[in-house]
């Protein structure tokens, strides 16, 4: 922002009125702001009133002495320009004045456009000293700005109860909080800058950082998740991000340290009870079953309908129940992991074949065509529990079943290769609609519409599928179309 020059006031000093008045003159027709005075006391009380630019200083006054008006002006007010006019100019004067501060200096009888240049030229000074001046303490309050915003993110990074890690494209550590050298157990002194491996034991860790830090994170992905233990049972999760420029550069990551000890304890105790609870009621709730199962074959032709049904309703729901605490074992088995501890070769044909024979009976009830196809060749086999394998094809198959009409089709076929076998389960049922397809496996979760509506179910069966799957170091596919049917693809790795 440049100054106008009616922003600069200029103080002409002279005890003779007509260089007094023709000054003013003059400076007012150039838009400067003109204050007169006509000795040096008067000259040093407008100075002690008002800011000036500039003084026009006679040196021979009567009263006090001009040289003398000079340096207490120069003294009082260092940035105000004085320029000296004299009617008995002489070098040494001149050299003097100049020695005491003054600025120019100016022969009397002077032109007006003499007075003009030399105004002009202390105005340009004086405006090019304020630009500068402005710039500089413009320039020390962004620094001071930076320096507060920098100790600010700093005292917040530190003070984080979660650890934060920011590592360079070479995955060396830049920086690290507190929190995040308490949580990896880092102790003693230690020095930043070097690869994360320096910091860190555990290898995924440390190779999910070096990915992200490189940026070789899937395009899909923001970011790249890994849950560990520590030893002493502390559990962490870690989440990494690339940090990237706006010109798409990687920068490397920052990488954030949570510690889930509390929630995987929450999480054991949680499916500790359930097992437990699951387990006390399975027994008396079979016996009721049971029992219902035996009224109601012994009951007499003439028993009202009404009671007929409502006791059959009963044993429906206790087989229900009975059902869904089935699955709540089987996941609990699941999550104790005791579900791959068994471990053998396992042919796939054998399990598939049992299977669908056990279910053709329900197909056949609903008119449906139940298909199994096998590959000429034997399959090869896998490494598996048997009896976890049951349970994947028979509650994937028993889907197929329940979600498709009456005379609709099931086909279930297996293929081998890439060092894999392949079992899909295909049906011309229902289908699923596309917002559905993800959330089916997540526990209790069931599609509620016209076509779902009267089929009972937990929805246990497809996160017990995709935990033994998973377990099994194996993958799950869906394809689904609504109206026209779905195809679960099982992915088995054969060692
Ligand atoms: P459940 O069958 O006990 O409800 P699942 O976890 O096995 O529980 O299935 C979850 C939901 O997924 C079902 O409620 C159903 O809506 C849908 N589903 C599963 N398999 C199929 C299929 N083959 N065709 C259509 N929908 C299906």
């Amino acid at each position: 922002m440049s100054t106008e020059s009616q922003d600069y006031q200029i103080l002409v000093v002279d005890d003779e009125r007509d260089i007094r008045d023709g000054s003013e003159r003059i400076l007012t027709r150039k838009g400067y702001r003109v204050t007169t005075a006509s000795n040096g006391e008067e000259a040093l009380q407008r100075v002690g009133e008002t800011r000036f630019a500039i003084v026009l200083l006679d040196l021979k006054m009567p009263g006090m002495d001009g040289l003398e008006v000079l340096r207490l002006i120069r003294e009082s007010h260092p940035e105000t320009l004085v320029i000296v006019i004299t009617g008995y100019a002489t070098i040494e004067t001149a050299i003097e004045a100049m020695k005491r501060g003054a600025y120019d200096f100016m022969p009397k009888p002077f032109k007006p456009d003499q007075l003009r240049i030399v105004v002009d030229r202390a105005i340009e000074l004086k405006q090019l000293t304020d630009e500068a001046k402005r710039l500089q303490e413009e320039r020390q309050r962004t620094l001071k700005d930076l320096h507060l915003e920098q100790s600010r993110t700093r005292t917040v990074i530190r003070a984080l109860p979660d650890g934060v890690m920011v590592t360079t494209p070479d995955a060396h550590v830049a920086l690290m909080n507190p929190a995040c050298t308490r949580l990896i157990s880092l102790t003693g002194e230690f020095q930043l800058g070097e690869h994360i491996q320096h910091y860190v034991k555990d290898e995924s860790f440390c190779d999910l950082v070096t990915r992200t830090s490189r940026g070789e994170v899937p395009v899909d992905q923001t970011s790249l998740t890994y849950e560990f233990s520590m030893e002493g049972d502390k559990y962490l999760r870690v989440d990494s991000t690339t940090i990237s420029s706006e010109e798409g550069e990687c920068l490397g990551a920052v990488t954030v340290v949570i510690d889930i000890t509390g929630l995987m304890v929450l999480d054991r105790l949680k499916s500790e009870f359930v097992a437990k609870v699951s387990h006390e009621l399975r027994s008396p709730l079979s016996t009721i079953h049971e029992q219902l199962a035996m009224v109601l074959t012994k009951l007499v032709d003439d028993t009202p309908d009404d009671q007929r049904y409502l006791l059959s309703r009963a044993k429906e729901k206790t087989h229900g129940l009975i059902t869904m605490i089935g699955d709540l074992l089987d996941l609990s088995r699941i999550e104790s992991g005791s579900v791959i501890r068994d471990r053998k070769p396992v042919d796939v044909s054998a399990i598939l074949t049992g299977v669908v024979d056990f279910l053709r009976s329900k197909a056949t009830g609903k008119k449906q065509t139940l298909t199994l196809t096998l590959p000429e060749q034997a399959l090869p086999p896998v490494s598996a529990d048997p009896q976890s394998l049951e349970i994947v094809f028979g509650n994937l198959i028993t889907n197929a079943i329940h979600y498709t009409g009456e005379e609709g089709r099931v086909e279930v076929s297996a293929t081998t290769g890439d060092e894999q076998v392949r079992v899909t389960v295909k049906d011309n049922g229902f289908g699923i609609e596309e917002r559905h397809q993800e959330r089916i496996f997540e526990r209790f979760y069931r599609v509620k519409d016209d076509n779902t509506r009267y089929i009972t179910g937990t929805g246990l069966g497809l996160p017990i599928v995709k935990g033994i799957v998973d377990d099994l170091g194996g993958s799950i596919e869906l394809d689904s179309v609504p109206g026209k049917g779905s195809m679960f693809t099982v992915v088995l790795p054969l060692s």
